[in-house]
């Protein structure tokens, strides 16, 4: 078994206004630390196009309406203060969803063991008729739904450690007790949601809010005391991982102060988990990260713990 390494250059065609932390030298800073890996084990995919039927699991025909019909034909348009489109972001946002379904039927078919999707725009904000947060679609929340509904899945977790809340992960599967979310970030921050007593529906949404400066010890605390349990009492047939480096020490972001090697040893309990209820089945995506630097590092260190569970197991 194997890892798949799945993106798409096309991504580098969504272009955000100039000094925009969410912007196209983060890719290209992660595609350097691609070419400095041996990824000689790993497959790699260009993304597909996603397809309405995927995104309609999750949000409305209205929100895909006004996504496409915002999109501009020339230059760019903001949909909010944060949120840009710009002539390539519209495909950009339909690869991140086809990355995502695709990494889902693979290992799910058993032809790699995880995947990670490295694709801008990022998702994990988007609300169900709302973009926000230099998200369009909620790809992980859709790849979710895709496990679900066309493979027949009956549980699937998903695990976001970006730094800032997935609040539009959250919106997006409120009331689906098929999955249970967890996202540990910093409080108070953007967006502002995501306090302990947001618990969705059915109790299927935990929420870990962690104080500024509270650094990696207090993170493997939360994973220890709250994560891995939860994982072990839902038992999950398959595991997301909203894989945002934006708590880096190093991110002009956030304050969490975690570095490479937490970020390491947060994939490697959630790939300990999947090993005990999945048969090691994990499909991530990028999510955040704006220190350049730390996000290549970052992003090396999460993939490096995928690839050495995909060809070891
Ligand atoms: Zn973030």
């Amino acid at each position: 078994m194997t890892t798949a390494l799945i993106t798409h250059t096309d991504c580098l065609n969504h272009v955000t206004p100039p000094g925009h932390p969410e912007r196209v030298d983060r890719l290209m800073a992660i595609y350097s630390a691609f070419d400095a890996m041996d990824l000689s084990n790993v497959l790699r995919i260009d993304a597909p196009m996603g397809t309405d039927t995927d995104i309609l699991r999750v949000h409305p025909r209205a929100h895909i309406d006004a996504v496409t019909d915002a999109a501009p034909s020339v230059g760019s348009v903001a949909l909010d203060a944060d949120t840009h489109m710009s002539t390539g972001s519209l495909k950009a946002a339909y690869l991140g969803v086809g990355a995502m379904t695709k990494a889902v039927d693979m290992v799910l078919g058993g032809e790699v063991q995880n995947a990670f999707a490295a694709m801008r725009p990022p998702g994990h904000h988007a609300e169900k008729q709302t973009p926000m947060g230099f998200c369009l679609f909620g790809n992980i929340a859709i790849a979710a739904k895709h496990a679900l509904d066309a493979h027949g899945l009956e549980r699937v977790a998903i695990v976001d450690f970006d730094v800032h809340h997935g609040n539009g992960t959250q919106d997006l599967l409120w009331d689906e007790p098929r999955t249970l979310f967890i996202s540990s970030h910093q409080m108070p921050l953007y967006p502002g949601s995501g306090a302990a007593h947001e618990t969705g529906a059915s109790g299927n949404i935990i929420n870990i809010p962690l104080q500024a400066n509270s650094g990696g010890a207090e993170l493997r605390k939360a994973y220890e005391r709250v994560v891995i349990p939860a994982l072990n009492d839902f038992k999950p047939q398959l595991l997301l991982i909203s894989a945002g480096f934006d708590a880096h020490r190093n991110d002009p972001l956030a304050n969490l102060n975690w570095d490479e090697a937490d970020f390491a040893w947060a994939t490697q309990a959630l790939c300990d988990v999947a090993d005990t209820h999945c048969e090691g089945r994990v499909v991530s995506t990028l999510e955040g990260g704006y220190d350049l630097d730390a996000l290549a590092a970052s992003t090396r260190a999460h993939l490096e713990v995928l690839i050495k569970r995909g060809t070891h197991g």
